[in-house]
């Protein structure tokens, strides 16, 4: 039988970046996650500098082989509108892949990696886990995603009073252009393209990272997405944005919002990242909690305490961190019709787009980076 401090099921952002900070404090840490490495995500691949200040990236080290496509600007309307065109003078996002970035976090983080080895079952015998009858842990972190098995089994334990947080279902591509589509995409790599739709509960994505093209849409409670996804690719071909034919096939995914913060430990475990549901409401960035939920959760396991003091020690840092800078939405006072009208006209103003949806909403930039 295996055994460490800490298991950590699934190695994606959240994960990888928990067991680096346990590593970084000499903790015996074990990731396990289902995949072989490296492995894909659905994902538009977009990250606020401050992912890397957090995790100590040197971006041009990540840069060598890997794409990194630096933005430094945005094109933003809604679908079917007109646009407005927000520039910085410096980069204030990057695109790259999720097979390339996952992996590369994985590898740095240095803790022992079962991979290929999904989470079946865990019980708790003398207030230890043994997973899979495999490995033996005194914590337990639910990194899994949003379909995440440690969650599965800890929601079972959660109040009924939790309130179900809105859950996005969103459907992408990613795919390298040829030379020729390169030449018949108008899509520029320093200025990914934003599109509200026009009911304002989803907007589609256009990301272009080097040769490297990224389409996709997200809506709370869609039931019939595919059809807004090819009306969206319409759109762009409509608009000569792209003037090739896209691929058919897009892959989905869901991932919950945080309306608020849900429960997010008990006694000997905790969950990180799209596990816990915390991907921001306005943008849907869902990396930077993951990651930052990631490290407090390593933060809180590293310092003195029972378990009750550690775990009630997560969920406080936890709190307090989300909450900070956070904006509501405008105008949820209005009648929906009203507030759709207000929303697409405030949509259509430089001042809007670039200091609430942008700077607050997508880019965060109220909130400084976490350096645990
Ligand atoms: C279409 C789409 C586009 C998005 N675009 C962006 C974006 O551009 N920027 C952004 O910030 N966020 C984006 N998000 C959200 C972002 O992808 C997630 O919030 C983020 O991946 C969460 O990281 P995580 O580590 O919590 O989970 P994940 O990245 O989902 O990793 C979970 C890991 O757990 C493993 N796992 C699952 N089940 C098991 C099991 N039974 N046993 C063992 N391992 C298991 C999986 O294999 C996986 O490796 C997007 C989401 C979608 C759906």
């Amino acid at each position: 039988m295996d055994s460490c401090d800490v298991l950590i099921v699934g190695g994606g952002p959240a994960g990888s970046a928990c067991a680096w900070a346990l590593r970084n404090r000499g903790c015996d840490v074990v990731v396990m996650d289902k995949a072989a490495f490296p492995r894909d995500k659905v994902c538009a691949g977009w990250i606020t500098p401050a992912v890397l200040d957090e995790l100590r990236i040197d971006s041009r080290e990540y840069a060598q082989g890997r794409v990194l496509q630096p933005i430094t600007g945005f094109l933003t309307g809604t679908i079917g509108g007109s646009t407005v065109l927000t520039e910085y003078d410096r980069t204030v996002s990057y695109g790259l892949r999720r097979c390339e970035f996952d992996y590369f976090l994985l590898q740095r983080c240095g803790a022992r990696l079962r991979l290929g080895e999904a989470f079946h079952s865990a019980r708790q015998e003398s207030g230890e886990w043994f997973v899979n009858d495999s490995v033996r842990a005194k914590w337990l972190v639910g990194a899994g995603g949003h379909f995440c098995p440690v969650a599965r089994q800890f929601s079972e334990t959660a109040s009924p009073n939790d309130a179900p947080a809105p859950v996005i279902l969103a459907q992408e591509v990613e795919f390298e252009m040829t030379d020729a589509q390169q030449a018949a995409c108008d899509v520029s790599g320093t200025h990914p393209e934003l599109y509200f739709c026009r009911d304002l509960k989803g907007y589609g994505w256009v990301f272009r990272k080097g040769n490297v093209l990224n389409i996709g849409l997200g809506r709370e409670h869609e039931t019939r997405l595919s059809e807004q996804v090819a009306a969206f690719c319409d759109f762009l071909h409509a608009r000569e944005r792209i003037r090739f034919a896209l691929p058919t096939r897009f892959h989905g995914h869901a991932y919950r919002l945080r309306t608020h913060v849900p429960r997010v430990s008990a006694l000997n475990v905790l969950l990180i990242g799209d596990a816990a549901g915390l991907a921001s409401t306005h943008s849907g960035e869902g990396i930077r909690p993951a990651i930052e939920s990631g490290l407090l959760a390593a933060s809180a396991l590293i310092g003195n305490g029972d378990l009750e003091t550690v775990s009630a020690r997560y969920a406080a840092r936890l709190q307090a961190r989300l909450n900070m800078g956070h904006v509501a939405a405008p105008s949820h006072w209005l009648p929906s019709a009203a507030r759709i009208w207000l929303g697409q006209l405030l949509l259509r103003t430089r001042w809007f787009t670039r200091h609430v949806v942008l700077d607050r909403w997508f880019l965060d930039s109220q909130k400084p980076a976490l350096m645990t």
